[in-house]
């Protein structure tokens, strides 16, 4: 959804709309977003303030995320508020292009006087994944040797590593270190 900036010059304007779940594109095999888990909910306003425009938004739905750890898909809400600032700026060409303030993410949803709001949306939700995604706190992962996902198996691998033997050698390396 572009939007012409030239718009909201006298007046500030508000959008709602809805996108669906098939509108996500992941961007490489192994993104932590698979894509959304129903119709994702968006309202955006824009006004202008000063030399700058000002996009209020907020989202709400839900994501299929893949957990960092064991890999499999999960459904996680998306809440998200979000405030940017815009500026104009002049280009080497002679034309102004809009550029974001304070960016934490290089993101090219803008061309003159014009913003891709869907493009907002997208860097938005992925600026509100957390750090580390979990299916569950508690998530076991995956076995560092065979790669069993420890959630829902327990392999060999794990019992080698409760043996007897292997608990020894790690005493023998506790007592060597704390001396
Ligand atoms: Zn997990
Ligand atoms: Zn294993």
């Amino acid at each position: 959804m572009i939007i012409d900036l030239k718009t909201v010059l006298l007046a500030p304007r508000r959008f709602e709309f809805s996108i669906e779940p098939g509108w996500w594109q992941g961007d490489r095999e192994n993104d932590q977003i698979i894509g959304l888990g129903g119709p994702l909910k968006v309202e955006i306003n824009i006004a202008k303030a000063g030399s700058k425009y000002v996009l209020d938004g907020r989202l709400s739905g839900r994501l299929l995320i893949r957990c960092d750890r064991c890999l499999e898909h999960y459904e996680s809400d998306l809440e998200s508020d979000f405030r940017l600032f815009l500026a104009l700026i002049p280009s080497d060409t002679g034309q102004s292009e809009l550029e974001l303030l304070e960016d934490d993410m290089a993101v090219d949803f803008t061309s003159g006087n014009e913003i891709d709001l869907e493009e907002v949306v997208r860097s938005q939700i992925f600026l509100s994944l957390p750090l580390k995604c979990l299916c569950r706190e508690d998530c076991l992962g995956l076995c560092p040797v065979c790669g069993s996902n420890l959630n829902i198996e327990t392999c060999e691998c794990q019992r080698e590593m409760g043996h007897p033997a292997f608990l020894k050698m790690k005493n023998l390396k506790f007592k060597g270190e704390s001396e």
